[in-house]
């Protein structure tokens, strides 16, 4: 997985669009490069007393539209690049959504598996005490994304409040509902996600009721899945997995008694009346539909021959790559693209920004009926773009994405 440098990715896919819209060369240059980036070093005291220095970045990648948005990631592996690309694809996201933000990212090289509360907290504040200069409810909104929570953006809004004074709960999304969070955040990923694939289904001709699901990954973007396709279509979940390995019953996993057992165990593997299988198999397993939910490029030229999936639905970012785009569109297979499929997120954050700033809180309903509406549309539009130009539905959501991001800065008259 780590061969791949995820900001090429990205690059290549504006490259591809680009072309297709034949764009000017200089706003193609401007495309392919963050806006801004700022890079932090947090020292941080750890329980045992040692000081260690963490490295963190935020980056507002294309803010035409509105001000940046996307999540904070905490994890061993951080790249810039990933940042980067993850920052891009929030512009294009953002863009797709029809919703007025643009696309920023950040993240900190850390293992918050080994670290206890007391320090996550510490880092957490740290962090914003870094770049609180940077973001802001008009300028850029943070929220959570791999191994961070609404737990840890409640201390980073607390923390942004103290600096700038007054209860600035409009900074930052994914909050607990007693801090200015917005109802049906926690799976409004997964969620949106459903959305498009009832969508897909209906193109696809696949019935869900009786279709079966393998889904990568099992945290807050896998796990809502698994569930909430049993609950919305009815569909079998054969298959789930997390970063230890993944589970196979052809009878269906029950997506609760996984989530318990990893709560357990830190694992869904060894559940009680199922079969290991490996995250690479869980892969090119003969389901209907593939959700990847974890990380980037697992799906690349070596594998993607081998799926067998009708729809490809892509929770996590980037998990195709370029070179896997081509053999998954030529072997037929309806590829939701990632800045679609997961868009619910970022939808709702949104919703939880205009929440915010009013005072004023949703019903669950009113949440749920806004977000299939917007993500609805956009599936539409990225369908329609696909048959207009006849290309693949990643080009096709780039097409409408960058096309709208373009509309903007020519607009603000910076190309
Ligand atoms: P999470 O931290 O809640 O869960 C990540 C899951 O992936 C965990 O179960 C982990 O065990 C598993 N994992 C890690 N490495 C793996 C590997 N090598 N193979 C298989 N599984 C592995 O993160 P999340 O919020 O669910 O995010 C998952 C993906 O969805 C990411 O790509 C993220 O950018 C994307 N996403 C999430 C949201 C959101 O609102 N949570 C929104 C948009 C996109």
């Amino acid at each position: 997985m780590s061969d791949f440098n995820p900001f090429e990715v990205a690059r290549k896919q504006i490259d591809e669009c680009a072309e297709i819209l034949k764009l000017d060369s200089s706003i193609h240059e401007v495309l392919k490069n963050p806006m801004r980036e700022l890079h932090v070093s947090l020292p941080i005291r750890m329980d045992n007393g040692e000081v260690h220095v963490f490295k963190g970045f935020r980056i507002q990648y294309n803010d035409a539209r509105g001000p940046a948005k996307g999540g904070i990631r905490f994890h061993p592996e951080e790249t810039i690049d990933t940042v980067r690309a993850l920052a891009c694809w929030m512009t294009w996201k953002c863009a797709l959504a029809d919703i007025p933000l643009g696309g920023g990212k950040g993240g900190i090289i850390c293992n918050p598996k080994e670290m206890s509360q007391a320090e996550l907290e510490r880092l957490s504040r740290a962090y914003i005490g870094e770049i609180y200069r940077f973001i802001g409810p008009r300028m850029d909104v943070p929220a959570p994304d791999v191994y961070t929570n609404p737990q840890i953006m409640a201390w980073m809004m607390d923390e942004y409040s103290k600096i700038v004074g007054g209860h600035q709960f409009g900074v930052i999304t994914g909050k607990p509902l007693c801090v200015g969070g917005s109802r049906g955040r926690g799976d409004a990923t997964a969620r949106g996600g459903m959305y498009t694939i009832r969508e897909a289904a209906k193109v696809c001709n696949i019935d869900l009721e009786k279709a079966t699901i393998a889904v990568q990954g099992y945290g807050n973007a896998g796990y809502f899945a698994a569930k909430l396709a049993k609950t919305f279509f009815g569909s079998k979940i054969v298959a789930v997995s997390d970063s230890k390995g993944g589970i196979y019953s052809s009878k269906g996993i029950d997506p609760d008694a996984a989530m318990e057992h990893k709560s357990k165990t830190r694992s869904v593997v060894g559940l009680p009346g199922t079969e290991s299988v490996s995250n690479e198999e869980l892969l090119e397993l003969e389901v209907d539909v593939l959700i990847p939910a974890a990380l980037e490029n697992v799906i690349t030229e070596k594998n993607a021959k081998n799926i067998k999936a009708k729809i490809v639905a892509e929770l996590a970012n980037g998990p195709t790559t370029p070179e896997a785009d081509v053999i998954l569109n030529k072997n037929g297979i309806h590829l939701i693209p990632d800045f679609l499929c997961n868009a619910g997120g970022v939808i709702v954050s949104y919703f939880e920004m205009i929440q915010n700033s009013s005072m004023y809180y949703w019903e669950e309903k009113e949440v749920y009926e806004r977000l299939d509406k917007k993500i609805t549309a956009a599936y539409q539009s990225v369908l329609e773009s696909s048959k207009k130009y006849n290309i693949n539905m990643r080009q096709a959501a780039y097409v409408v994405a960058v096309e709208r991001v373009v509309e903007a800065m020519k607009t603000r008259g910076w190309v």
